[in-house]
């Protein structure tokens, strides 16, 4: 089967800085797969060549056998970034902010699968309120809906919980496992071991740029101590 993302040699040059040294990494359609590492380690970077919004300095990824470079539409069209960053136009409504990104997609008539979006995000009151009335809880989960309006198979999630109060973090957890039991493949970054451990089947740890471990996640927590671990990744 075509793997979800195919990464060979990623080299990533910021001026004189390597954010990232040559990593390669296969994931399986249908897995939940952690990007484990501190701040700096080249997730976002890496995340950021795979949605081709930066071109890597060498190397190639590929999404459900889509080149990102070569194959640019195609491979956007298969995947879903939920960013780090919040940013949205604070004037246009939940339901404009969807409009706009199904747009981009092509999508004319997308209401009813907007719909059951903000039903399943639990947004359907806030569809007409504006960006910036929303709360940041609010406006995290309207970064899932964007990214799942073109109904991707494969979904990355950047970071989602940072700075996200517990509740909010247990009911998008709930929702993205919900996604890959349908099917979808989930990449999502995190610093913390324990949120990796609990949701995901493989963990790959980056560090400067580079795959320091990756395997299951029970043979990763066997192979190495969890004090050290969490000594290595905080
Ligand atoms: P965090 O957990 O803090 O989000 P990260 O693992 O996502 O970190 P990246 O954001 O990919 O790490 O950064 C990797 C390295 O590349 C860092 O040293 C960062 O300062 C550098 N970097 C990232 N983007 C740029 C840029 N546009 N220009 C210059 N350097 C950059």
């Amino acid at each position: 089967m075509t793997a979800a993302i195919s990464v060979r040699g990623a080299v990533k040059h910021y001026g004189a800085l390597q954010a990232l040294g040559g990593v390669d990494l296969d994931v399986a359609q249908g897995e939940f797969f952690a990007l484990l590492g501190p701040n700096g380690a080249g997730k976002t970077t890496l995340i950021s060549a795979l949605a081709g919004l930066i071109r890597l300095s060498a190397g190639s990824i590929r999404v459900m056998g889509h080149d990102v470079v070569d194959d640019y539409r195609e491979a956007r069209r298969m995947v879903g970034v939920v960013p780090q960053e919040l940013v949205f136009d604070p004037f246009f409504s939940v339901r404009e902010v969807l409009r706009l990104q199904s747009g981009y997609f092509g999508l004319k008539r997308n209401d009813d699968w907007i719909d059951e979006l903000l039903a399943s995000l639990d947004l359907t009151k806030k569809a007409d309120a504006n960006m910036r009335q929303l709360s940041g809880g609010m406006k995290r989960r309207v970064l899932v809906a964007q990214a799942l309006v073109h109904r991707p198979p494969v979904i990355v999630l950047d970071e989602p919980t940072a700075g996200v109060d517990v509740e909010l973090r247990q009911g998008l957890w709930a929702f993205v496992r919900k996604l890959n039991e349908q099917g979808h493949t989930i990449v999502l970054t995190t610093h913390y071991l324990e949120e990796a451990q609990t949701l995901c089947n493989r963990i790959a740890m980056l560090k400067a740029g580079r795959i320091v471990a990756l395997d299951n996640t029970a043979n990763l927590l066997r192979a190495v101590d969890g004090h050290t671990l969490r000594v290595r990744i905080a």
